[in-house]
């Protein structure tokens, strides 16, 4: 599926490119430099304005195949590619995509252990079950003392539902 969105991407990206440039290249051999000066002199909003419609839906469908992929394939607490597998929480029923190293580091997204903290009743109320979790920040694994420390990041996040 991603690959079909990347490939219509590139479609659009590159056509807008080739037609725009290829086009001045091709109206400075046949008409001279003179004739391209007169072209871009006049370059009209509607030229501009579908030169846009091709050139960022495109950039939009690649980034979009890119996202499409990572959360098909990546860790989602690590984002490093490939995950290894699925695995199930150990404080929810929910699950998670993890690479080799956050499976054995019993790492899960920090998104979800926040998440079982404020269904827990917050930092407090949690420790007693979740104080053993180990997520990933910033490029390392984290223990409680740090996830309780960002904890305060999602929480507005949680509240506002
Ligand atoms: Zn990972």
């Amino acid at each position: 599926m991603s690959r079909y969105i990347r490939f219509l991407g590139w479609v659009l990206f590159v056509a807008a490119s080739a037609v725009t440039v290829g086009g001045c290249v091709a109206l400075a051999v046949t008409g001279g430099v003179g004739a391209l000066m007169d072209y871009l002199a006049s370059f009209g909003i509607l030229t501009l304005a579908g030169f846009a419609a091709a050139f960022f839906p495109g950039l939009a469908l690649i980034k979009l195949a890119d996202r499409l992929e990572r959360g098909g394939g990546g860790c989602d607490v690590c984002s490093a590619v490939p995950a290894a597998g699925v695995f199930s929480s150990r404080f929810g029923p929910v699950s998670h995509a993890a690479c080799e190293d956050c499976r054995d580091e019993g790492a899960e997204p920090l998104y979800m252990v926040c998440f079982h903290i404020h269904r827990a009743g917050g930092p407090e109320a949690a420790e007693e079950f979740l104080g053993g979790a180990r997520s990933f920040h910033q490029g390392r694994y984290i223990g409680w003392e740090d996830i309780v420390g960002l904890y305060p990041e999602f929480a507005d996040e949680f509240d506002d539902r």
